[in-house]
């Protein structure tokens, strides 16, 4: 599937429904989506492989995987209507994805995903909790071999810092995260946060 049509299926798909502002619950836009995806796929750890994607939502990165070949698809979220959503999603688009609801600091989630090749994310940013993305970056490392996640632009430093000795970032794209009017501290109709697509690899 080509990158432009890539976006056109995300971005069809549903977003939340009664988004949660303590979860940061903002859905991936269809086009930082899949280009998260194909540089996932250009290293060659979507197509055939078992992913993982650590707070999946409403699943826009857990079904592009899946549009783009990945072999087997597992979605975790915390919150039980975003399961849903992702899973009528899912099956709008004629894709199998395996969504279910846990807590990324449930100890006993590890044993429940098994292992994966590569882990996609979006996790909160922590903006609303701090350090919000350690367990999800925790829990990344600890189930597969690479990870692709978005993060404020200029984490990378603080990432690099917090992973040391587990893992290393070997690939940072920029791009941009609109955020539309959603929760009441909101003060403009779409505010534009400049992002980094990180990918990690475990040492
Ligand atoms: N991956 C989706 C959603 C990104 S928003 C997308 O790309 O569109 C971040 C998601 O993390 C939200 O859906 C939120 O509910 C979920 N989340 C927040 N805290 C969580 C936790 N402790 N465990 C699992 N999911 C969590």
């Amino acid at each position: 599937m080509k990158l432009r049509q890539l976006e056109i299926t995300l971005q069809k798909l549903s977003g939340f429904s009664s988004p949660r502002a303590v979860l940061e619950q903002y859905p991936t836009p269809a086009p930082l989506a899949a280009r998260l995806l194909y540089h996932a796929s250009l290293h060659g750890d979507i197509k055939g492989k078992d992913v993982c994607d650590l707070g999946s939502g409403t699943g826009v990165l857990a079904i592009g995987a899946a549009l783009l070949g990945a072999k087997r698809v597992t979605g975790v979220e915390i919150d039980e209507r975003a399961v849903r959503t992702a899973q009528e999603n899912a099956a709008s688009v004629g894709m199998r994805v395996e969504f279910f609801t846990g807590d990324v600091h449930e100890p006993s989630l590890k044993t429940r995903i098994g292992t994966c090749d590569t882990v996609i994310m979006n996790p909160p940013f922590g903006a609303q909790q701090v350090h919000a993305d350690r367990p999800f970056i925790d829990l990344a490392l600890s189930i597969a071999p690479v990870m692709y996640g978005i993060f404020n632009a200029g984490s990378r430093q603080f990432i690099e810092t917090y992973t040391r000795s587990r893992a290393e970032i070997d690939e940072a794209i920029g791009g941009l995260l609109p955020i539309r009017r959603t929760f009441a501290f909101h003060t403009k109709d779409v505010q534009e946060i400049e992002v980094e697509i990180l990918r990690l690899i475990h040492t």
